[in-house]
């Protein structure tokens, strides 16, 4: 299931004001990594308890000051197939400009919520103005002002409300789903092809819950899983000029969709820019990974360019390091099915779940050989871990002082876990509580 809320509008009326203030939510709830540059126009939000997406689709924009109609329409009409919610900001400072009519005329014509958010409104007297915004036509307004805050909760509040209308999904929890994501022409078709092509009657596609989302079942050789196909998959990336919106926007929906993510990655080109961008929404969105470097019949070999690969895969993806690489050929069809088994396995480490005492007894000795230093003479005591019941593996230690606990020891406590247990291609996720 997958919530994603996409905030549409011209420039300046305030997205990126409203995305971080809905982003830094979840960071106060979640303390997000620190250290971790944040991605600015994709966050998650989370708000009485539902978790979801937010895209500042304007983020995407470069020179923001003087873009274009064209690019502009392209942009919603893409949030409009892939988000769930979307937010129309327009802005009371300037009233309805002619940009905001043709947004308007685009979103008229869609079935989806859309939740018009009147920006700006620092007081009472804005507040009047506001009102002329009910001319566009659409039901659900808002008046806030993002910089303040006033108003925002209502927006979320409603957003919720929205989620909770849909449809209950089919129980579908205890199939593995699998996704195939990555840029444009790195072989994701022939990749999938490969797997199902020419058997189409072992596969069934299960019409999706969503109305995009298609669950391919693949039962044979003793597997049985979902593969999560998405529009994200289909072909017209090609014919769109800002690549990276396409391809973040295109990748969302099969990664939350997903338990665990096939990675594709073009092995005569290497990992770059638009692969790192979807590796960290996989991460943020705490799913399993495999990256596999296709088209490796392409690529001259000797003893060495396999380790040599991996190691440069391994440099670019720092810290987490500890993801399963495979090299194959889509098209040769060279340990396609190794891939599979691999893709089993993380899904496998993903719901591994750790018995309390064990995690102590394990956990407390490695903390006692090397505690967490000491800060301004106070003495850091970590007394007991427990794994939280998350679909994915989280932990959280308690300490007398949990704010003293930083970045590198966490980063050690996870290492402790991962050379102990088998978490192979999987976020964790560290929580340090008082205690
Ligand atoms: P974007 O281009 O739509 O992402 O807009 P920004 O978030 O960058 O905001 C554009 C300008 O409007 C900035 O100077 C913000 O400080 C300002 N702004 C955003 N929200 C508010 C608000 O609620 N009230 C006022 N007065 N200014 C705001
Ligand atoms: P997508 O856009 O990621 O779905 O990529 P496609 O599956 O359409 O593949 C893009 C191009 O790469 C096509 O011309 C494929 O035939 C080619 N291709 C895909 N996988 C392989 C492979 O393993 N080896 C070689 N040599 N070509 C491949």
């Amino acid at each position: 299931m997958s919530n994603i809320v996409a905030i549409v509008g011209r420039p300046n009326v305030g997205k990126s004001t409203l995305f971080n203030r809905m982003t830094e939510t979840r960071k106060a709830i979640v303390d997000e990594m620190e250290g971790v540059t944040r991605d600015r126009h994709y966050g998650k939000c989370v708000w009485n308890g539902i978790d979801f997406s937010v895209i500042d689709t304007g983020g995407y924009i470069e020179n923001s000051e003087d873009v274009f109609e064209k690019e502009i329409s392209k942009q919603v009409l893409l949030a409009i197939e892939e988000a769930d919610v979307i937010y129309f900001m327009v802005d009371v400072e300037t009233g309805i400009t002619e940009l905001d009519d043709t947004v308007a005329a685009l979103l008229r014509k869609i079935e989806k919520p859309v939740i018009v958010v009147v920006n700006k409104v620092d007081n009472n007297e804005r507040r009047n103005e506001a009102y002329e915004f009910y001319s566009l036509g659409f039901d659900n307004i808002f008046f806030v002002s993002s910089m303040s805050g006033s108003g925002t909760g209502e927006i979320l509040d409603r957003t919720v409300e929205v989620f909770n209308l849909k449809p209950e999904e089919e129980e579908i929890e205890d199939v593995p789903k699998f996704t195939i994501v990555g840029r444009p022409n790195v072989g994701k078709s022939s990749f999938l092809n490969a797997l199902v092509g020419e058997e189409r009657n072992i596969v069934t596609a299960v019409a999706g819950t969503t109305r995009d989302t298609i669950n391919t079942r693949y039962k044979k050789f003793n597997k049985d899983f979902f593969l999560v196909d998405t529009a994200g998959l289909r072909k017209r990336s090609k014919q769109m000029e800002n690549v990276e919106f396409y391809s973040v926007m295109r990748s969302i929906r099969a990664i939350e969709s997903a338990d665990v993510c096939f990675l594709i990655i073009d092995a005569t080109l290497g990992i770059e820019g638009q692969d790192l961008n979807i590796f960290r929404l996989i991460q943020k969105n705490h799913k399993g990974l495999v990256i596999l470097v296709n088209k490796w019949d392409l690529v001259e070999k000797d003893n060495h360019t396999l380790k040599e690969y991996e190691k440069a895969i391994h440099k670019k993806i720092e810290p987490f390091t500890d993801v399963p690489i495979m090299f194959i050929s889509a098209l040769t069809k060279q340990r396609i099915f190794q891939a599979l088994e691999m893709g089993e396995a993380v899904y496998e480490n993903r719901r591994r779940k750790i018995k309390t005492a064990e995690l102590n007894t394990l956990m407390l000795e490695a903390i006692e050989n090397t505690p967490p230093p000491s800060i301004k003479g106070k003495y850091i005591k970590i007394k007991y871990v427990t794994q939280l019941q998350t679909y994915y593996p989280a932990f959280v230690f308690f300490a007398n002082l949990p704010q003293y606990i930083k970045e590198p020891y966490k980063r050690f406590l996870e290492n402790q876990l991962r050379k102990n247990y088998n978490f192979n291609g999987v976020p964790i996720e560290i929580f340090i509580r008082k205690k």
